[in-house]
């Protein structure tokens, strides 16, 4: 299943704008694994450990994400088994790059992309049933099954993109 949702009012431009500015400092320092830029990821794609700072606008994401969370698998108790989120910076691409997130060691697992920047290209999915590709849209999260099979659409772009994608982990309690 794949669901949308606008963000909380509280992520406006001026939210953005300041969550740009943060990833092109924390990029610097938290690339996306010890081998960069030997690795096979992303060439600008930090940690998976974005969400995991203190910060007063991190923190807005972060709990907007959990809202919509909760919202799309209509469950309360639910214990995090993990959380990972990435921003990644790009003028876009000339090859797909299909990808699922599932680490298979939870109840439920569920991935999120919000895109920061004004882009025609979205994101497609592929499951057994059908083939679909988002509108790029800001101010939007987009919810998914992390089994989910998705791609970056390829294309090339004059301005600098700017996307967080995560997955998040849980079991029901008494597991
Ligand atoms: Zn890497």
């Amino acid at each position: 299943m794949i669901s949308f949702y606008d963000v909380d009012h509280k992520i406006d431009q001026n939210c953005i704008n300041y969550l740009i500015k943060y990833i092109d400092n924390y990029i610097l320092n938290n690339r996306c694994c010890n081998n960069y830029p030997n690795c096979i990821h992303p060439k600008e794609q930090t940690d998976p450990n974005l969400l995991h700072v203190n910060d007063k606008f991190i923190d807005i994401v972060r709990n907007d994400m959990f809202d919509k969370f909760k919202m799309f698998v209509k469950e309360d108790k639910l214990n995090i088994t993990y959380l990972k989120c990435w921003a990644l910076k790009n003028k876009g691409s000339t090859q797909l790059n299909w990808h699922q997130h599932s680490l298979r060691n939870s109840d439920k697992e569920v991935s999120f992309i919000m895109y920061l920047s004004d882009t025609t290209l979205g994101t497609e999915f592929e499951t057994n049933n059908y083939n679909m590709i988002t509108k790029p849209k800001k101010f939007t999260w987009i919810f998914f099954n992390s089994d989910i099979l998705h791609s970056p659409q390829i294309g090339k772009e004059n301005n600098m993109r700017y996307v967080i994608a995560g997955a998040i982990g849980c079991n029901r309690n008494g597991n």
